[in-house]
C-alpha cells in the first residue's frame, strides 16, 4: 500500500487539527505535502514540526514571514508560501492525491474548485464552496473525474446510508428522501425575546460539539442546516422535497436514508469529528479514529421538527434552493457578513436572518453562470449587507 499524499487547507482550524490527529495514528498510510493556515502561526509552526510537509502556506505575508524564521531557526525543511495563489499551487500539484478542504467560508472557494478540476479526492468540509457554487463544483468533479467524499457529519452519514454504487439518481436506487439531523444548538429552548439577547460567547458554546466560531454561530441560528440542506442538493442531487430536517438534540444519530421500502437506514455515532474524517481518509478502508466508542445504554434520543418562526435562517436556505441562480451565493455572503459582525458584538443575533433577508430580496435576479457572476453576486451581497448593517 502506498501512502496518501495530502493536502490539508486550513490546517489550523478545528476540522485541520482534527484530521491531522487521524493522519497521526497512521504514520504508514498518509503523507503530508501541504499544510496551510490564514494566520496562526505558532500553530501551523508546530503542526510543520510534527508532521514535516514539504510547504506550509500562510494567507499573510507578515504571518508567512514569522513562520519561516521560526521553521529556520527550529531546522524545519519546510518551504513557507503565501497568499492565495499559493492555495491553489498545494491543492493541485501533481504529488498530491487528496485534498482536505477545510478553510472556513466562501474564502475556500477558489482553492477547493481548483483541486477538484485537478481530478483529487477531495474531502469536503468546506460547505460554502457547495453553496456559493454547487453547479459549477458537481461539473467540475464530473469532468476532471474527482472523487468526492463529504466530511460534514450529516454528508457523510448519508453517504455511508446509501448504495455504494449510488449514482444520484433516487428512483433507480429507491431512496425516498434525506433526513439530515440538527442539534438545534444552543438555544434550541430559548423564546424568540431571549434569542434577541444572546450573546456572541452563549452563540459559540455549543451543547455537543467543539467548531470553528462561525459554524458555532451558525449552528445556533439554524443557519448550518440551511447550508446543509443546499450542500445535500449538490451532493446527492437530491430535489429540495427530498431533503427533510429534523432537530436531534443528543446528536448521536447524524443522519438517515429513507428507502421506498419503509427502510431507514442511519449512521450513528459519538459526536466527534474525526469519525466522518477518518472514514474519508481511509476510504474504503474502515481506520481508527481515537474516538469514544459510543455507548447507547440508558440514553434517550428524541426528534422533534424545526421551528422557523424562532430560527428563520433554515426557510432561508430552502427559498435560496427555491430561487436557484446565485440566490445561495448571495445568502452565504450575507450570513458571513452578518455572523462577523455578531461575532464582534456589533449587532444583534436577529439582525443576522434579517440581513439575509434583506440581501436576498435585493440581489433575487443576480446571474450566476459563471464563477465570475457568482463571485460578482458574493461581492455586491457584502456591501449590501454591511451598509444595511450600519444603517440599523
Ligand atoms: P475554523 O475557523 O476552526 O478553521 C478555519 C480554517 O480556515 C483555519 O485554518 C483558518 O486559518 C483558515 N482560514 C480562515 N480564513 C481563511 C482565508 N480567508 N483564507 C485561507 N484560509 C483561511 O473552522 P472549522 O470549524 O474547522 O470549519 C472549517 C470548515 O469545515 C467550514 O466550512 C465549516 O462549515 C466546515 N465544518 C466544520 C465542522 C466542525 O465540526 N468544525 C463540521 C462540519 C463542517
Ligand atoms: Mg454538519
Amino acid at each position: 500500500m502506498s501512502a496518501r499524499v495530502l493536502t490539508v487547507l486550513g490546517a489550523t482550524g478545528t476540522i485541520g487539527v482534527n484530521t491531522l490527529d487521524v493522519v497521526a495514528r497512521h504514520p504508514a498510510r498518509f503523507e503530508i505535502f501541504a499544510l496551510t493556515g490564514a494566520t496562526q502561526v505558532e500553530r501551523l509552526f508546530e503542526q510543520c514540526v510534527q508532521h514535516r510537509p514539504r510547504y506550509a502556506v500562510m494567507l499573510a505575508s507578515v504571518a508567512a514571514a514569522e513562520l519561516r524564521a521560526r521553521l529556520k531557526q527550529a531546522s524545519v525543511a519546510t518551504e513557507v508560501l503565501e497568499g492565495e495563489a499559493a492555495l491553489i499551487e498545494v491543492a493541485t500539484a501533481a504529488e498530491v492525491d487528496t485534498v482536505m478542504a477545510a478553510i472556513v467560508g466562501a474564502a475556500g472557494l477558489p482553492a477547493t474548485l481548483a483541486a477538484a478540476a485537478a481530478g483529487k479526492r477531495i474531502l469536503l468540509a468546506n460547505k460554502e464552496t457547495l453553496v456559493v457554487a454547487g453547479q459549477l463544483f458537481m461539473d467540475a468533479i464530473a469532468a476532471s473525474g474527482a472523487e468526492l467524499l463529504p466530511i460534514d457529519s450529516e454528508h457523510n452519514a448519508i453517504f455511508q446510508a446509501l448504495p455504494r454504487d449510488f449514482n444520484g439518481d433516487f428512483q433507480q436506487a429507491g431512496v425516498k428522501a434525506l433526513w439530515l439531523t440538527a442539534s438545534g444548538g444552543p438555544f434550541r429552548q430559548l423564546s424568540a425575546a431571549q434569542i434577541a439577547e444572546v450573546t456572541p460567547a452563549q452563540a459559540v458554546a455549543h451543547p455537543n460539539w467543539v467548531m470553528g466560531k462561525k459554524i458555532s454561530v451558525d449552528s445556533a441560528s439554524m443557519m448550518n442546516k440551511g447550508l446543509e440542506v443546499i450542500e445535500a442538493r449538490w451532493l446527492f442531487n437530491a430535489h429540495a422535497a427530498q431533503i427533510k430536517v429534523v432537530v436531534h438534540p443528543q446528536s448521536i444519530v447524524h443522519s438517515m436514508v429513507e428507502y421506498a421500502d419503509g427502510s431507514v437506514i442511519a449512521q450513528m455515532g459519538t459526536p466527534d469529528m474525526r469519525t466522518p474524517i477518518a472514514h474519508a481518509l481511509g476510504f474504503p478502508a474502515r481506520i481508527d479514529a481515537g474516538v469514544s466508542p459510543l455507548d447507547l445504554l440508558n440514553r434517550s434520543l428524541t426528534f422533534e421538527e424545526p421551528d422557523h418562526a424562532r430560527f428563520p435562517c433554515l426557510q432561508l436556505a430552502f427559498e435560496a434552493l427555491a430561487v436557484g441562480g446565485a440566490a445561495a451565493a448571495v445568502l452565504n455572503a450575507a450570513n458571513e457578513v452578518a455572523v462577523a459582525q455578531f461575532l464582534d458584538g456589533a449587532i444583534a443575533f436577529p439582525a443576522i436572518p434579517a440581513s439575509i433577508a434583506h440581501a436576498m430580496s435585493k440581489l433575487a435576479d443576480a446571474p450566476a453562470g459563471t464563477l465570475e457572476c457568482l463571485l460578482d453576486a458574493d461581492r455586491r451581497a457584502r456591501v449590501l449587507t454591511e451598509q444595511f448593517l450600519a444603517k440599523n
